[in-house]
């Protein structure tokens, strides 16, 4: 039988219909709605396409957004004076600084720059701590978005041997922490594996949950796959334009080949990526709950 299907896309879009009922009862309560600002340096047409799907979603929600474009030549210290008057802007709850940055601007300076209150990124060392003891106010997005996605699929992760194939600072060990928490929606058994193990296949083909975020285009065969496991496949890769101009794009698992393997797996486009966005509007939302209520 055909793995089942986790839509991203359609969980994506329930938890936004939720957040907008949030939006609004945060308004009703305290006269202002969550503000994001996102800050673009350059005009890389990756970066530019992450932005305006940000900008899009925080207005689909009510937000107050700003959009803040500065050129590539902006110095470091402009930049991080950018981010000082974010920090001090009460009706901006989260900051977000698309990456990367251009060469000469340290990117580590900038985001231990932003107030870790308004980090709906989740990637200032503060965050990053405090998900690792088990404190978390903003998990990563990405990390967040597979466990909503594990955990609305109705996929039992208490117990589960998980694989993770990736140990990014974005993916990789984020979601292996989230998910080994003494938690709800985690106590999982988890294996990080990255270049350097011995026999990944090994690993992989004990996994009742796999987690593939290695940005190697279908490298995870159909035979590296248990049977019945849950694949969430992180990879995003870009390997060629269709006829219309579009980015074509696969995953890092064999698709086609783990479908017929595995119990459920997302697909590519259309899965973990919807979720990455949303994630981001979730924590802005509580960013600004936290703020108000503080
Ligand atoms: P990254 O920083 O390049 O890290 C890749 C990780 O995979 C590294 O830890 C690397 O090991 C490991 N790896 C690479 N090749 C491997 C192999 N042959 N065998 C075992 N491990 C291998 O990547 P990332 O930022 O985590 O992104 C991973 C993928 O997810 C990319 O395709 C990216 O586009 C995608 N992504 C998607 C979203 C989304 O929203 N959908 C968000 C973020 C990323 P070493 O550490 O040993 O080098």
């Amino acid at each position: 039988m055909e793995a089942q299907l986790i839509k991203g896309k359609d969980i994506a879009a329930q938890i936004q219909q939720e957040l907008k009922e949030k939006v609004t009862e945060l308004v009703e309560r305290y006269g202002r709605p969550p503000g994001l600002v996102t800050i673009l340096v350059g005009e890389n047409p990756a970066s530019v396409s992450y932005v305006t799907a940000k900008q899009k979603r925080a207005k689909d929600l009510g937000f107050y957004s700003v959009q803040d474009s500065q050129p590539e030549s902006i110095s470091e210290e402009d930049l991080l004076g950018l981010v000082q008057k974010y920090n001090q802007d009460p009706k901006i709850d989260g900051i977000l600084v698309q990456l990367p940055l251009p060469k000469h601007v340290n990117e580590s300076r900038v985001l231990l720059a932003i107030r870790p209150e308004k980090d709906v990124d989740g990637f200032h060392p503060v965050n990053l701590g405090k998900l690792m003891i088990g404190e978390a106010d903003f998990l990563p997005c990405t990390p967040a978005g597979i466990q909503e996605m594990l955990i609305r699929s109705g996929t039992p992760i208490e117990g589960a041997e998980v694989v993770v194939v990736g140990r990014s600072n974005i993916v990789g060990k984020p979601i292996a922490n989230i998910l080994l928490q003494k938690a709800q929606g985690a106590n999982a058994t988890v294996t990080v594996c990255h270049t350097r193990t011995k026999d990944l296949a090994f690993h992989t083909r004990r996994a009742d949950i796999l987690i593939v975020a290695a940005g190697v285009p279908r490298y995870v065969k159909g035979d590296m796959i248990k049977q019945g496991a849950v694949v969430i496949d992180v990879g995003v890769n870009r390997i060629g334009v269709t006829s219309s101009g579009k980015a074509k794009l696969c995953g890092d698992v064999d698709f086609e080949a783990a479908q017929q393997v595995a119990s459920k797996i997302t697909p590519v486009p259309g899965g973990v990526g919807p979720m990455t966005i949303t994630m981001l509007m979730k924590n802005t939302l509580k960013a600004a709950r936290l703020a108000l209520e503080r």
